[in-house]
């Protein structure tokens, strides 16, 4: 047989099929072991032919490699067909988002360990004086049974061996599935649903429409929603697919999922080592575990007869890949659902603007939950106008109802969250003398200061530098601190409130599996009074004594250079403030902000989802913003400037040709430098379009993918997420 085979190198000069032998023991999907360019390389059969255009002994062979079944399923090879047609991207980059890392890299095979047990008694065990190891050996399973060979190794080295070779000791090789996640409580609540859940639940069955957006307020109960349609898959044999933002893999819920569904759900995690991932991807692909639970990239899990996909959180911006091919979770999950007939829930308090108009349209089905679970109204939310208090002679990062309403919640021995996006101490440091801001060598960014590790981070790439005892341009003494961050709002409680116990949650202190985990479980547990943190705090946890959330600075993110701030601002609104009263007690939400008249506050302060739609669209739809058009920024970075621009002259010349063969297809076109003008040494420059007609687009990747070389990278991202 002739198998069609794409070598996994990403590189445009490798991305072709090639033809190889092959022995009927390989199978269309098959991951393989292919002679290429004087190595062996991984490879993957796309295809099976009887005959090839080139002469036979010309071809190679490939061999098989030890996997029990092809690592590629059909659906996951036409998916990827599709994928690479659709993003320009080299076929090797495509398949890769279907396969752990770990199978690619061969860094992990299945985890095995040998073990060694006595065959005869003891008594019978003849042995010259001089072999000691191996006596104790055998001594030691007579009285323990099977142990690890490596555990004997140690204690007695080259015994196993010897006993073996005399037949007294049998070793054998054992498979130990490891086990993520083995030490959580378990722990399931299991509910009757309400009739609006039962009535979701029987809604997303029986619509005849593939996409269902569940529209229900926080705490209205969507994650019963969810575990009701994947259980009931389950029952039917069915597999499920079950998306969360990253953030919000927290322990509490996949302890939920594992108490509920076993050894059914498999949780693939970037926060799980390189050996767990590759079982949980195994397990799913033998069908051993039917629920794939994971973030934007469980979303290629190797599963068949898909019976429903769920994207949680429909909203979050980490959906979107940043990395090439640039997929948009949405789009690959509607192909699936509509590639095994199955409906595709999306779930969200606060519905991207794009969603929730193909809702109304009619596009998609509609579903609403509008009350909590608890019959508890949403947690009222006050004003803090911070200009008054500025007024007033208050410069500190708390109003004065904020600190009101901490002091109250504290002395009720009940639990507070105050939520401000920007990591640190403070943001930029400011020479008074001469105006010297400290900027990142590598990137065209201002440093931040962190005063637990007494340094200046760079946030775009992570470097660190020692922090300055004078300005390093004039030698000025006086240095400045602009902008608050976390840690210089948690040092600030603890002089304001010197006997509460507070965590804080952001990037810097949640590293690792269990960084998150560790500081939610102590303030579920109540060991703590006051959590502060950023973004990472707003979504999806449940901690019913929390009565208090202080949105510290309401105004961050309305005034990005982005269509979205508007809806962005809105949702973290709405999310924040959702994790307030969600027990017994009422909860308030102290917001603060220099602009209380803001429109997209006024609606957020209200719960008025219906209200912010009709204004944001209006405003979109005016502006001919997506959904009425779509933006088109094509990136190209690389290290040498002069090589970057030559790159981008090229790409322009192509889209410029493009643009002015076809005028009425955009709104808007122009090449200019990226608003932060290098990262990690990289230059970056731009062609911003906005298209009223996307039958361009592939056009546009062809030119990109063109002009993409060894040195200058060109991306092309749609409607980005981030235009920085
Ligand atoms: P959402 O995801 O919509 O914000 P959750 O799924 O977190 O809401 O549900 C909110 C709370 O209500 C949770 O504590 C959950 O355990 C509880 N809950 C959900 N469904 C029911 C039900 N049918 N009966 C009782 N409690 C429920
Ligand atoms: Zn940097």
């Amino acid at each position: 047989m002739i198998a069609e085979v794409i070598v996994d190198i990403a590189s445009s000069e490798t991305d072709k099929i090639y033809d190889y032998l092959c022995d009927d023991t390989i199978v269309q999907g098959s991951r393989v072991r292919a002679p290429f360019g004087g190595k062996i390389v991984a490879g993957f059969v796309m295809r099976l032919k009887e005959k090839s255009d080139y002469p036979v002994e010309k071809l190679k062979r490939v061999y098989p490699t030890s996997d029990e079944l092809p690592a590629l399923n059909p659906e996951c090879l036409a998916l990827a067909e599709k994928l690479t047609a659709r993003y320009r991207v080299p076929k090797a980059l495509t398949l890769r988002l279907f396969l752990p890392t770990e199978m690619r890299t061969g860094k992990v095979r299945e985890l095995t360990k040998n073990y060694a047990r006595l065959i005869v008694d003891l008594e019978t065990i003849s042995l010259p004086k001089t072999a000691k190891n191996q006596m104790a050996v055998a001594q030691y399973l007579a009285q323990n049974g099977k142990t690890e060979c490596a555990i004997l190794n140690k204690l007695y080295p080259g015994g196993v061996v010897g006993l073996e070779k005399k037949g007294y000791v049998e070793i054998t090789r054992e498979q130990i599935a490891r086990n993520p996640y083995e030490t959580l409580d378990r722990e399931d609540k299991l509910h009757i649903l309400t009739p609006d859940q039962a009535r979701a639940v029987q809604t997303v069955k029986t619509d005849n429409r593939t996409v269902q957006l569940l529209h229900g307020v926080t705490g209205s109960g969507k994650t019963e929603i969810y575990l009701t349609l994947i259980a009931d898959c389950l029952k039917a044999g069915k597999s499920s697919i079950f998306l969360v933002p990253e953030i919000s893999l927290t322990p509490q819920m996949l302890a939920q999922l594992r108490a509920r569904f076993g050894k059914n759900a498999a949780i693939l995690h970037s926060g799980l080592s390189a050996g767990e991932r590759f079982d949980e991807w195994w397990r799913l692909r033998t069908g051993e575990a039917k629920i794939a639970i994971g973030a934007r990239s469980a979303i290629f899990a190797p599963m068949e007869n898909i019976g429903v996909i769920i994207i949680d959180e429909e909203h979050d911006s980490s959906y979107a890949s940043e990395s090439a091919p640039r997929y948009n979770t949405f789009d690959v999950a509607y192909l699936r659902a509509k590639y095994n007939g199955c409906k595709l829930v999306l779930g969200s308090a606060t519905p991207s603007t794009e969603t929730y108009k193909r809702a109304k349209d009619g596009e998609f089905s509609l579903i609403r939950l509008d009350k909590r679970i608890n019959q508890k109204p949403l947690p009222e939310i006050m004003i803090a106008d911070m200009r008054r208090e500025v007024r007033r002679g208050n410069n500190s990062p708390f109003s004065g109802v904020l600190k009101e309403e901490l002091e109250k919640c504290l002395t009720g021995g009940k639990q507070a969250i105050l939520f401000l996006n920007r990591r640190g101490y403070s943001q930029t440091v400011i020479c008074k003398e001469c105006g010297y801001v400290a900027k990142c060598e590598a990137c065209d960014v201002s440093l931040t200061y962190h005063r637990d590790e007494d340094c200046l981070k760079c946030h775009y790439c992570g470097a660190k530098y020692g922090m300055l005892s004078a300005c390093p341009d004039c030698g000025g003494k006086k240095l400045s601190y602009a902008g608050t961050g976390t840690e210089r709002i948690v040092a600030d409680l603890k002089k304001l409130y010197p006997t509460a116990r507070i965590l804080r949650m952001d990037n810097d202190t949640t590293s690792g599996k269990e960084g998150h985990y560790k500081i939610l479980k102590t303030f579920a547990d109540k060991k703590a009074d006051i959590l502060v943190g950023t973004q990472m705090i707003a979504k999806g946890h449940d901690f019913p004594s929390v009565t208090l959330v202080g949105i510290l600075d309401a105004d961050m993110s309305l005034h990005f250079s982005d269509y979205r701030s508007g809806e962005r601002t809105f949702q973290l609104i709405t999310q924040v403030a959702g994790r307030s009263g969600r027990a017994e007690e009422k909860g308030k939400v102290v917001l603060q902000t220099f602009d209380p008249e803001n429109d997209v506050l006024r609606f957020a302060i209200g719960y008025d989802y219906a209200g912010f739609y009709e204004n944001e669209i209006s405003l979109r739809s005016a502006m001919a913003f997506p959904p009425f058009s779509k933006i088109v920024r094509v990136l190209v970075t690389g290290e040498d400037d002069k090589k970057t621009l030559e790159t981008l002259r090229e790409v322009f010349i192509a889209l410029e040709k493009l643009y002015t063969d076809n005028p009425d297809k955009f709104l808007f076109f122009n090449k200019m430098r990226a608003p932060i003008k290098r990262i990690q040494n990289k230059f970056r420059y731009q062609v911003l379009m906005r298209l009223c007609d996307t039958s361009v687009l592939p056009q546009i990747y062809d030119a990109c993918a063109e002009a993409r070389n060894r040195e200058v990278l060109v991306s092309v991202e749609e409607n980005p997420a981030n235009l920085s």
